[in-house]
């Protein structure tokens, strides 16, 4: 999911939508705004683009005030329906607050159980809505402790935006899994205008300064005051989800002090180094490709040229939902640039594979365009574990590299030779000098199987069994 909140703006709930447009990449179902106008609280939430539901000029002018909160959705837990479109808002004794959170908890289920049972009704099916009814029974004052009180119960990954009467709040979690930055604008006169995003790119949309990333485990208050620093957890070394960079953020973000193109760019070199071959050209499976497959040329002198031109006015293939319209998905998505391909020793490169649906059919494809050799280079380790931290990987079983050796998986996708960067190529992409295997730098469970953060859920569930 995408988050975005801003804090003092004369255009608020525009400016909102223009960051929630920048993120849209981290989320196409959903989304909505949640604005406060120094005495009451409005929304607008709808299914679809941030274009489609905020395009309108009359929706906008129902969002009025100089603070607001909003999120763009892709669905980890609980269906496309409208009552689980976030930001989440609900009336307390202290009055309103709007959540939105990017993530995944891996103790929902078990903390609602508990809820139900003490009589708390759940509106929506999102795990998200756990923090909501955590801060409402909490038995503390003000709204920034009750928030803590909830933090302290859930476990997981989230980055929160949040808007109160008094405050926008910005939070990440103790591992800093989830992407969260703090930038400000000046304004001519007054107070500058702080904006909380999951991204870098919503800053530069709407002409915000880059301040810093909130730290993991950080709770930031910003209000009247200003910017206040709370660490409720103490300091944590983080573990920042690796496949932000491998494929979720937008290329031009800058998280976690690494441009996530650079980063990208230079797995390409890795991943020549590691597992060059000779061959005429370099095709990047757009485009979440094309970055590493520029880092691949470059560092292997093999030319780089668009062999698969990609249709953009289709959604990303894995998000839409059934396996029979991900299958028509590629072929909507993707086409063969004949010319480049034909006769020739073809290098492909992509980000990640996880059922092996893209890559079979477009080795495919690019064998039926006269490819003579087809050598497949990925840019992340193998897929074997589902992500329970937000991003939406499917279960091991449907994981090509959870149940095939690699040679299985080269002849189940129909290539001469295929080969994932290893990890202590990816970490040395990273900045680092390789995997350090007993503290990691980051997350990067759906490689390992090391999942930094319990999955208490799903023990229980095999505790049920
Ligand atoms: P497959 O067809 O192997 O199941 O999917 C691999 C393709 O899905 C890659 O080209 C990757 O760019 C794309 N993809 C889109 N969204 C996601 C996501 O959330 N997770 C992963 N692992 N891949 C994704
Ligand atoms: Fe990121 Fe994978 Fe960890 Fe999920 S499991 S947070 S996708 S590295
Ligand atoms: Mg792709």
């Amino acid at each position: 999911c995408g988050v975005f909140g801003i804090w003092n703006s004369s255009d608020a709930s525009a400016m909102t939508a223009l960051g929630l447009h920048a993120l849209q990449h981290r989320g196409q179902e959903a989304t909505g705004i949640v604005s406060f106008d120094g005495s009451r609280f409005h929304d607008h939430k709808g299914l679809g683009l941030v274009g489609d539901v905020f395009g309108d000029a009359r929706v906008m002018a129902t969002l009025p005030g100089t603070r607001a909160v909003g999120h763009n959705r892709y669905a980890t837990t609980g269906a496309t329906l409208l009552r689980n479109v976030q930001p989440l808002y609900a009336d307390f004794e202290f009055g309103g607050l709007a959540v939105a959170h990017n993530g995944n908890l891996t103790n929902a289920e078990t903390l609602k159980r508990a809820l139900v049972r003490r009589g708390c009704i759940f509106q929506s099916t999102t795990d998200s809505e756990v923090f909501i009814h955590l801060i409402a029974i909490s038995l503390y004052a003000t709204v920034v402790d009750r928030l803590i009180d909830a933090l302290k119960q859930v476990r997981g990954a989230y980055s929160l935006v949040a808007l109160s009467r008094e405050a926008l709040i910005g939070v990440r979690d103790p591992l800093g899994v989830r992407p969260l930055i703090l930038g400000r604008m000046d304004n001519p006169d007054g107070a500058p205008s702080w904006v909380l995003a999951s991204e870098t790119c919503a800053l530069d949309i709407v002409g915000a300064e880059f301040v810093r990333d909130v730290e993991p485990g950080e709770v930031v208050v910003i209000d009247g005051s200003g910017v206040r620093s709370l660490k409720p957890f103490g300091t944590n070394p983080s573990r920042f989800c690796v496949f932000e960079y491998i494929y979720f953020a937008r290329p031009d973000s800058v998280l976690d002090g690494h441009p996530v193109y650079g980063a990208r760019k230079r797995i390409g070199v890795e991943l020549a180094r590691e597992s060059g071959v000779d061959a005429d050209v370099i095709v990047p499976v757009p485009d979440s490709g094309v970055p590493s497959a520029m880092g691949f040329s470059e560092a292997s002198g093999i030319p780089f040229e668009l062999g698969i031109i990609r249709n953009h006015y289709v959604g990303r293939t894995f998000i839409e939902p059934t396996d029979q319209i991900r299958n028509l998905g590629v072929r909507l998505k993707h086409s063969a640039n004949r010319p480049v391909l034909e006769g020739k020793r073809v290098v492909l490169v992509d980000d990640s594979i996880v059922r092996g649906t893209t890559s079979r059919k477009i080795v495919d494809m690019v064998r039926g365009a006269g490819a003579k050799e087809v050598h497949m280079r990925i840019s992340s380790p193998p897929t074997t574990h589902p992500c329970f931290y937000g991003i939406d990987t499917p279960e091991r079983s449907k994981l090509l590299a959870a149940r095939h050796s690699l040679a299985e998986m080269a002849e189940l996708i129909g290539v001469d030779s295929l080969a994932f960067i290893s990890f202590d190529g990816l970490y040395r992409a990273l900045g680092r000098e390789g995997r350090d295997e007993a503290a990691p730098k980051y997350c990067d469970a759906c490689f390992t199987g090391d999942y930094p953060i319990p999955l208490v859920d799903q023990e229980e569930i095999a505790a049920d069994r």
